[in-house]
């Protein structure tokens, strides 16, 4: 499971400043997950080997009313669905009323947390963090958000005291089985759970009453023609008992934790409102996660020919970038297409975990490289070797060579396209690494 960090504090504290570098630290990762409400938003950092989820929080100033009450709820809820807070203040400005609440609440809700005195730069930090002792919060710590001092520090130390260990690099990778785990995802309303119901088949009785909080997806065990599968489901369908939980169903953080989880991905799309900006977001994630996808077009019934034909032009034209996948367009509430979406499911599958050989790969690039050669960069010919597999969901193909960071982007464009082709990869992204030497 992914740690989940939380920053809070009142606004202006710099938490947008750290949110943000904390993120940008994420090269081909990087994913801002708009919340629901306008305050908080989800991104995922990398330190070293290790990564989190971190959340921003809008700003709790202590006096809210109105709107900016309804907000500082949703920071709490935030608080509440992470393992450890950070909380900000502003070094430069000093001790504030509403840090003094805001460390307050914290306190009653005994959250593990740490206090971080921000804009230490070009200040003394000890004087700086020294009145916030008061604050009964331990040690204040000292960073410069805006200039990256005592960032990486701070994360370290958190990620440390969590237990989340660096991945050993000559760790034996997880004993794989052939139980498919599928996560189904999708914002609020889009039919998850009546999906998840279908697939599941009717008759199925299955008594779940995991204690957990809103956060943990259910992991439901099922065979299905033979194959195992685990169902991820994030609308918690067997759960809803209270009113409460039907409200919080729908978390970015039970989602992305979901995706991580999940060797194929089924992102439900609702298609009478059409591919939205939370759809766009959540699906920019699955693919930088690299988790195979298949696309499910939903409420596909009752819907006029012009409607389909309209909704079809719009996700030719914005989901484009997800087009090595799947799309369905089903009816989960009358199971129209849910066969059919399994399908897809096994051979997104298949493929995420294919296994190929170094003399196939090597193989298949002679062959590519044979029909049409690499450019030559400073009178010398790139020279493509050999291929070996470095991965599995997503498939890792490790090209060998010299002068391979002169690659131009069209000749990789077309090595992947001959890759994917001969290889017949469907339905999960595949990645190209490419290395100088040997
Ligand atoms: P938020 O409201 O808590 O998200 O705060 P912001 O991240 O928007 O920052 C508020 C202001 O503080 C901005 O003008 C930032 O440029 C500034 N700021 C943030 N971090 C630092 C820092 O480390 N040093 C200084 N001097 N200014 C900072
Ligand atoms: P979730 O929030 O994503 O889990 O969505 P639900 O499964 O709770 O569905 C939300 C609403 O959409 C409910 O009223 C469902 O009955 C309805 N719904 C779900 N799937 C379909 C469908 O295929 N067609 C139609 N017409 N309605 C659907």
């Amino acid at each position: 499971m992914l740690p989940v960090i939380a920053l809070v504090g009142r606004p202006n504290v710099g938490k947008s400043t750290l949110f943000n570098r904390l993120t940008r630290t994420r090269d081909a990762l990087v994913a801002d997950l708009p919340g629901l409400t306008r305050d908080r938003k989800y991104g995922e950092g990398k330190l070293g080997e290790r990564d989190y989820i971190v959340i921003d929080t809008g700003g709790i100033s202590g006096d809210e009313e109105g709107i900016d009450k309804v907000m500082a709820e949703q920071s709490l809820l935030a608080i509440d669905e992470a393992d450890v807070v950070l909380f900000l203040v502003d070094g430069r400005a000093g001790l504030n009323p509403a840090d003094e609440m805001i460390a307050d609440h914290l306190r009653r809700e005994q959250k593990s947390c740490y206090l971080v005195v921000n804009k230490t730069d070009g200040i003394d930090p000890d004087v700086a963090r020294s009145e916030f002792f008061s604050l009964g919060l331990g040690d204040p710590l000292t960073i410069a958000a805006a200039h990256g001092r005592g960032v990486s520090a701070l994360i370290d130390l958190t990620l440390d005291e969590l237990g989340i260990p660096e991945p050993d690099e000559n760790a034996v990778e997880e004993e794989e089985d052939d139980n498919i785990r599928i996560a189904i995802v999708g914002r609020p309303n889009v039919g998850k759970s009546t999906l998840v119901n279908r697939m599941l088949g009717e008759d199925r009785v299955v008594v779940f009453d995991q204690a957990g909080t809103t956060r943990d997806s259910i992991y439901i065990p099922y065979e299905r023609d033979g194959q195992p599968y685990t169902l991820i489901d994030t609308a918690g369908v067997r759960r809803r008992k209270h009113i409460r939980e039907a409200v919080e169903k729908f978390s970015i953080v039970k989602t992305l934790q979901a995706i991580k989880d999940a060797n194929v991905v089924v992102a439900v799309i609702d298609a009478r409102e059409g591919v939205t900006e939370q759809d766009l977001h959540m699906l920019g994630f699955v693919i930088d996660s690299g988790r195979a996808l298949v696309l499910a077009l939903n409420k596909w019934d009752g819907m006029t020919q012009e409607q389909k034909e309209k909704v079809k032009t719009q996700v030719d034209r914005r989901l484009m970038f997800a087009s090595f996948a799947r799309f369905h367009f089903i009816s989960a509430l009358h199971g129209t297409g849910v066969g059919d979406l399994y399908r897809s499911i096994n051979e997104a599958y298949d493929s995420a975990m294919a296994k190929w050989s170094t003399n196939q790969l090597t193989k298949l690039l002679e062959d590519v490289v044979a029909d049409h050669q690499p450019p030559q960069v400073n009178n010398r010919r790139i020279k493509l070797r050999y291929a070996h597999q470095g991965g599995s969901n997503p498939p890792i193909i490790v090209v060998h060579g010299n002068q391979t960071d002169s690659l131009p982007g069209s000749y990789k464009r077309y090595l992947e396209n001959r890759f994917i082709k001969f290889l017949k990869v469907k339905g999960t992204p595949i990645r190209f690494e490419f290395r100088t030497g040997d």
